[in-house]
């Protein structure tokens, strides 16, 4: 349920809501948007309440039910768009931020050379597993905690932030302590101890299109890391599950509209993952942006020939340079910059 404030309200009628929400054993999230405060009423039992039990306090201008599964993501609950800001990088806003770097960190030498491409090319997050969840336990699972410790180094030296992602819901502690930015994996969407414990960190979240997943569900997750109080959360389309098998997956182009239509959340998309192949991954980022992402997630080697981790999807330092210059063009063309 959703109770809108009228303009001008004061701190106690909104705490007089949130009182009798919680006498009525519901929780309350508060969004003190812009123009107007919004409570937002949060329990099994709403529906059995009636708006009037809202509606009658001072203060109140209107009390709705959102129909929807998910709540805190929703524009009901929060109409204007959230802008994530990670060391100062703001996503969600005018900015395309581009997140690129290896599926796997590996060694320091080839983390190093892929930070230098990247940031040669004008990218604005590294990206690197140090946790791997692969579909085989027989192939490389990452290299955990020395992985991780390798991004910090290179975050430190190179200046830029880094996003890595956590697995295990016991590692988030961890991993928050190297990463800027935490990446839930498509695998993982659905883990919600997880989704628990990264809500409950401070850290900016990623989380993924889990690939047999709809958006309604993909929203109605994001709702956990939401209802812990982190509001800085991002979300990542990465392809889904069809009955076409020419790429590895099929990317869902128009989840981004949908989104946007439906959510407050940015949204940003790895055309790697969909793709599955280089050659492909150009076209998809450059739509990805037309149709108004705001960021990319993108897999560059300095050698994918030699990658312990998806080299076949992963750019070239040069290939990835000239879409990133591709990719001005269109993000101009769409009214925002890279
Ligand atoms: C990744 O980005 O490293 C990854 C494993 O992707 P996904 O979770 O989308 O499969
Ligand atoms: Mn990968």
């Amino acid at each position: 349920m959703i109770v809108e404030m009228r303009t001008g309200t004061n701190p106690e009628e909104i705490d007089a809501v949130v009182q009798r929400a919680k006498s009525m054993g519901l929780s309350a999230q508060l969004n003190l948007g812009t123009n107007k405060a919004v409570v937002a009423l949060l329990g099994s039992n709403t529906g059995q309440l009636s708006t009037d039990t809202f509606a009658v306090l001072p203060g109140v201008e209107r009390v709705t039910r959102i129909m929807k599964p998910y709540k805190l993501a929703s524009r009901e609950f929060k109409a204007e768009d959230s802008v994530v800001s990670v060391n100062g990088i703001e996503i969600g806003g005018k900015r395309i931020v581009v997140m690129a770097g290896p599926c796997a960190v590996e060694r320091e030498d080839q983390l190093v050379d892929a930070v230098k491409a990247i940031k040669e090319a004008g990218a604005h997050v590294l990206r690197g597993g140090a946790f791997k969840p692969r579909t085989s336990p027989f192939t490389f699972q990452g290299l955990g905690k020395a992985g991780l410790e390798l991004l910090a180094r290179v975050r430190e030296k190179y200046g830029i932030p880094v996003i890595t992602e956590v697995v295990d819901p016991h590692d988030v502690a961890l991993v928050s302590k190297y990463a800027d930015i935490l990446q839930i994996g498509s695998r993982n969407m659905q883990n919600y101890a997880l989704l628990t414990n990264v809500g409950k960190s401070n850290n900016p979240v990623v989380l993924k299109r889990g690939f047999s997943c709809t958006v309604t569900e993909w929203l109605t997750a994001a709702d956990y890391v939401l209802a812990e109080n982190n509001n800085k959360l991002i979300l990542c389309e990465r392809g889904i599950r069809t009955f076409e098998d020419s790429t590895r997956f099929s990317l869902d182009i128009s989840s981004i509209p949908v989104i946007k239509r439906f959510s407050h959340l940015p949204v940003i998309v790895d055309p790697s993952h969909a793709a599955g192949h280089y050659s492909l991954v150009p076209a998809i980022a450059k739509a990805a942006i037309a149709a108004g992402a705001d960021g990319l997630l993108i897999e560059v080697h300095p050698k994918p020939q030699d990658a312990l981790v998806d080299g076949l999807q992963s750019l070239t330092p040069s290939d990835f340079s000239r879409l990133m210059k591709e990719l001005k063009a269109i993000a101009k063309s769409v009214g925002r910059y890279i």
